[in-house]
């Protein structure tokens, strides 16, 4: 249920151009991942930004789903608060694409 302090998505028009250019970026440089240690941080930095929207995991910049776009290598966080990766093991890597 949603929360009335939570902040509103973008229009659905936005929401599909938003998440079309973050897939068509990612699709376009091989579809390479954050590894996990990333992917916690910047899981952790949105739980904690006020544009989140814990009811339904997205971000409210944006609104995309953030357990896809925060896993994207090529994604960018709206407001630039995701600390820059670190681009560290293979085994990290593997990992997280299954
Ligand atoms: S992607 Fe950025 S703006 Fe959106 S919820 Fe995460 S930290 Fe906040």
């Amino acid at each position: 249920m949603k929360s009335k302090e939570e902040p509103e998505l973008p229009s659905l028009f936005k929401m599909i151009r938003n998440f079309s250019k973050e897939m068509v970026k990612y699709i376009k440089e091989g579809t390479p991942n954050v590894t996990i240690k990333d992917y916690a941080i910047r899981l952790d930095v949105c739980q904690k930004c006020p544009s989140y929207i814990k009811s339904s995991a997205r971000c409210g910049e944006c609104g995309c789903l953030l357990e896809h776009k925060a896993k994207w290598q090529t994604s960018e966080c709206p407001l630039k608060k995701w600390p820059p990766q670190k681009f560290d093991t293979k085994e990290d890597i593997d990992m997280l694409n299954g």
